[in-house]
């Protein structure tokens, strides 16, 4: 389980089992790995995105009604009590950039500062986004709670876009073939979009992966006739060997599986029998990683992953041991807070908050809430 009932404060984020003192509850995404203990039987209310909120309750029947759904950027303001009193939280939702629907929650009360990132993959945009809430002129982070998955020297991964592009490389080179390309539940539609619009032809998907298709976006590259095209998207973990060696014994076939799985140990493309393993995550590189704390500079940090042990093969692999990036935040360089160059055509965090205030968030009993040099935001009333 990839979640937590946090130290500082009575929140449970991606954490569904023994919550006792719980009072707020938050998800980050809808992976299977940070949604369990929530069932349809669920009754507390779940902070979310909207997206989110749509593929729990598809995928798990969440009732839709526990769901309280949260915009991006937009400064929400909920109560918790402390013994007797009430107290402030403000909650701020950014993207993640790791599945459709994801994101990072920043938590602030008087007395401290959270930045929970989920499963994350940095991105310019949400470096550019991120300013406005680790800038050096913003409150400091007391606690980040991290994307820990790769946390480990030898984890690299090549930029996705190249990924995208070594795979789209290897269906060309098989164009006599059925290609049976290894995907999540929900995550590589970007990848899926890619290739089609790339190659110009459909990919099959059985019914109920359009259905999470047709939740997240366009499904004009998708078809559930499998006769209809020879590239056929299926569930990651049922493309193995054997079922490789059953496909090749009436057509030609080859697999394509993204993962990160082996970035421990080759950080290029490998080939077994039939299938393809191509390098891709949508966590972060340790790279990116020691990137994603220099330039948030938290006091500590916690890891989103618990336990030692990592992936097959990675015997000495110790992922929680968070002290291993002491010396990246005592580095943190102060004249360059964005590892990008700053996208011109980007909108500032500021000017999409503003363009959003008073929007309808389709939450019952909202009232504007100002808050001092802060976009504004709502408050939630139960
Ligand atoms: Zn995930």
């Amino acid at each position: 389980m990839n979640g937590h009932v946090l130290d500082e404060l009575p929140i449970a984020v991606d954490c569904f089992k023994n919550t006792k003192n719980v009072q707020l509850f938050f998800l980050t995404h809808a992976h299977s790995d940070h949604t369990m203990g929530l069932t349809s039987s669920w009754q507390s209310k779940i902070h979310c995105t909207e997206l989110t909120a749509k593929l729990a309750s598809h995928r798990l029947g969440v009732r839709r009604s526990c769901f309280q759904t949260l915009e991006l950027q937009q400064d929400y303001i909920l109560t918790f009590r402390n013994k007797n009193d009430s107290c402030i939280l403000h909650v701020t939702a950014l993207p993640a950039n790791h599945c459709p629907g994801s994101c990072m929650f920043v938590f602030e009360t008087d007395n401290t500062k959270i930045l929970y990132t989920g499963d994350v993959k940095p991105n310019r945009q949400l470096y550019e986004i991120g300013k406005d809430v680790w800038g050096l002129d913003n409150r400091k982070i007391d606690v980040l709670y991290v994307d820990n998955t790769y946390a480990e020297p030898a984890c690299r991964l090549p930029p996705p876009k190249e990924a995208f592009d070594e795979i789209i490389r290897i269906c060309q080179l098989h164009e006599d073939c059925s290609i049976f390309l290894g995907v999540y539940w929900t995550g590589h539609e970007d990848l899926l979009v890619e290739i089609s619009t790339k190659l110009g032809r459909l990919i099959a998907v059985t019914r109920e992966h359009l259905k999470v298709l047709t939740l997240v976006g366009d499904v004009t590259c998708f078809t559930t006739d499998k006769y209809e095209s020879d590239l056929h998207a299926m569930p990651m973990g049922r493309l193995t060997k054997s079922f490789m060696q059953e496909m090749n014994e009436t057509e030609k076939a080859i697999g394509i599986v993204p993962t990160g799985r082996r970035c421990h140990k080759n950080h290029s493309t490998e080939r077994e029998d039939c299938i393809y393993y191509v390098p891709l995550s949508h966590h972060p590189s340790y790279s990116e990683l020691c990137e994603l704390i220099r330039v948030t500079g938290p006091e500590k940090i916690k890891p989103v992953v618990s336990g030692s042990c990592g992936y097959e093969g990675m015997a000495s692999y110790s992922r929680a041991d968070m002290s291993q990036f002491n010396h990246v935040i005592s580095g943190r360089c102060q004249a360059s807070p964005n590892p990008f160059t700053i996208l011109t055509t980007a909108k500032s965090a500021e000017g999409v908050a503003k363009s959003t205030v008073g929007r309808k968030c389709g939450i019952r009993n909202i009232r504007k809430k100002s808050r001092s040099a802060k976009p504004v935001g709502v408050v939630f009333e139960d």
